[in-house]
C-alpha cells in the first residue's frame, strides 16, 4: 500500500485504538509533581482505579509496561526459596513463570493444553497435598491474551478456599481489566496486576497494582531484594499510594480521561459492549467454518480471539494481507501458535462498524489468501448484532 487513507484499523490485544479524548487530554504541557495540581489528578487517578478494579485496597501505578508490575507482585512478597503455585495457560504464564524463577523462587506448574484456562479442581487438589504450607502464592493469568482463553478467577478463588490453603491469590488481569468483569474485592485477589495499553485505551508505559492487606502483610517479612518495585516506599501506610520517582504524568491525564469514559459509558456497560462484539466475532468464525481456539465456551475471551487457519495455510499470509492490502493490524499466534492462527483484538475503543470493518476485511484476506472457507461471517456478524 502506498498511500494509507483513512485510519488504520488497530486489532492487536493491546496496544489498542486510543480515543480522541485520551490524546487530547495527554496533549498539554507537563506539571509540578509535587504541586496542588498534580495531587488533584494523582487523587482521580488512584481514586478511578479502585473502582474499575472494584476493589477498596489501594493500586498503585508505576510508570512501568505490565511486566513491571508482575516483577513487583513476586518481589514484593516472595523470598527466594518459596514456593509459588502457578496454571500454565498459554505464553503469558511461560513467560511470568520464567520471571518468578529467576528471582530464585520455585515454580510448581500445573500443566495445561492452552485451549483451557486454569483447572480450579486441580489447584484444589495440588492446595489440598500441601499439608506443610509450602505455596506462598498462587498466580493466574486471569485472560490468555495468547489464546483468547480466560480463567474462571471466582472458582479458582473458592479452590483456595477448599482447600483452606493461607496462599495469596495473584492475578494478572491485564488484558481483562476495563474490558471484561474483574472483581478483585469479591474475588479477594491479594495482588491484581493491570496495564495502561488495553481495555483502558492509553499508550503503553503504566502499569498498576491492586494490594490487599494481606499482600501488604506479607511483604513486610519478604526477603526478596527491591528498591524500585518496593511497596515500603509506594505505600507507606498500606492503604495510600505515592509515588517514589516521577510519575508519568501525561500519561495519568490520560487515566483520568479513559476513568471518566468508563464511569460515563458504566463498567456494566462496557463489560456489555465488549461480550456483544466478541460474539459477533465468534459468530463470523463460526460461519467461516474456522475453529476459535477457546475449547470451552464458559472460557471464551471478550478481549480477544485466537482463530485457528486449517492445517497446511499460513495465518502469517493472511494478517500480511489484511495489513499490506487493508490496513488492517490482525495479531500471529504467539509461540507454538505460530502461523497456525491468528488473533483479533476486540477491546478498548471499539463499536459495532469498527468490529465489523474488520470480520469483513478478514473474510475479503481469506479469499484472496486462498484459505478455505464459508463466506457469510460478515453476514453471521451482522444479523446477530441486528438482534442484539
Ligand atoms: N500479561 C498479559 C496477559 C498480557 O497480555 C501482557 C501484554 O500483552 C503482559 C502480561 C505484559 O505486559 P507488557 O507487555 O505491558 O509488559
Amino acid at each position: 500500500m502506498t498511500h494509507a487513507r483513512g485510519r488504520q484499523f488497530l486489532h492487536t490485544p493491546g496496544p489498542t485504538v486510543m480515543p480522541d479524548r485520551i490524546l487530547r487530554a495527554m496533549d498539554r504541557p507537563a506539571l509540578d509533581h509535587r504541586g496542588a495540581e498534580f495531587r488533584n489528578l494523582a487523587d482521580a487517578c488512584f481514586g478511578g482505579l479502585k473502582r474499575v478494579f472494584q476493589t477498596e485496597s489501594p493500586v498503585l501505578i508505576y510508570p512501568a509496561a505490565g511486566h513491571g508490575a508482575w516483577e513487583a507482585a513476586l518481589v514484593n512478597t516472595c523470598s527466594p526459596g518459596d514456593v509459588v503455585l502457578m496454571c500454565e495457560t498459554g505464553a503469558f504464564s511461560d513467560w511470568w513463570k520464567e520471571m518468578v524463577e529467576a528471582f530464585g523462587i520455585t515454580v510448581e506448574y500445573l500443566p495445561g493444553d492452552w485451549r483451557h484456562g486454569a483447572d480450579p479442581d486441580a489447584v484444589e487438589a495440588h492446595l489440598a497435598e500441601d499439608k506443610a504450607r509450602r505455596i506462598k502464592a498462587v498466580a493466574v493469568v486471569h485472560n490468555e491474551t495468547s489464546t483468547g482463553v480466560l480463567s474462571r478467577a471466582a472458582e479458582i478463588r473458592h479452590a483456595i478456599d477448599n482447600a483452606g490453603h493461607p496462599a495469596l491469590f495473584m492475578l494478572d488481569v491485564i488484558s481483562s481489566l476495563a474490558s471484561m468483569d474483574v472483581r478483585v474485592d469479591e474475588w479477594q485477589v491479594d495482588v491484581a496486576v493491570g496495564g495502561s495499553q488495553k481495555g483502558l485505551m492509553l499508550p503503553p508505559g503504566m502499569s498498576f497494582t491492586a494490594v490487599s492487606e494481606k499482600a501488604f502483610r506479607a511483604s513486610q517479612s519478604a526477603r526478596q531484594s527491591r528498591s524500585y518495585w518496593d511497596w515500603t516506599a509506594l505505600l507507606p501506610d498500606g492503604r495510600t499510594p505515592a509515588f517514589t520517582c516521577t510519575p508519568a504524568i501525561n500519561l495519568m491525564f490520560g487515566l483520568r480521561e479513559a476513568i471518566d469514559m468508563l464511569t460515563e459509558e458504566g463498567l456494566d456497560n462496557v463489560f456489555a459492549r465488549h461480550a456483544r462484539l466478541a460474539e459477533a466475532v465468534r459468530r463470523a468464525v463460526a460461519a467461516w467454518g474456522l475453529e476459535l481456539w477457546s475449547a470451552d465456551p464458559r472460557e471464551h475471551s471478550n478481549s480477544v480471539s485466537t482463530i485457528l487457519v486449517p492445517d497446511g495455510h499460513d495465518a502469517n499470509a493472511l494478517r500480511a494481507c489484511c495489513l499490506d492490502r487493508f490496513n488492517v493490524v490482525l495479531a500471529g499466534g504467539l509461540q507454538r501458535l505460530n502461523g497456525k492462527a491468528f488473533r483479533i483484538g476486540h477491546l478498548g475503543d471499539l463499536n459495532e462498524p469498527m468490529i465489523l470493518g474488520t470480520l469483513a476485511t478478514v473474510e475479503a484476506a481469506l479469499g484472496a489468501t486462498g484459505i478455505p472457507h464459508t463466506k457469510g461471517g460478515i453476514v453471521a456478524a451482522i444479523d446477530y448484532l441486528a438482534g442484539e
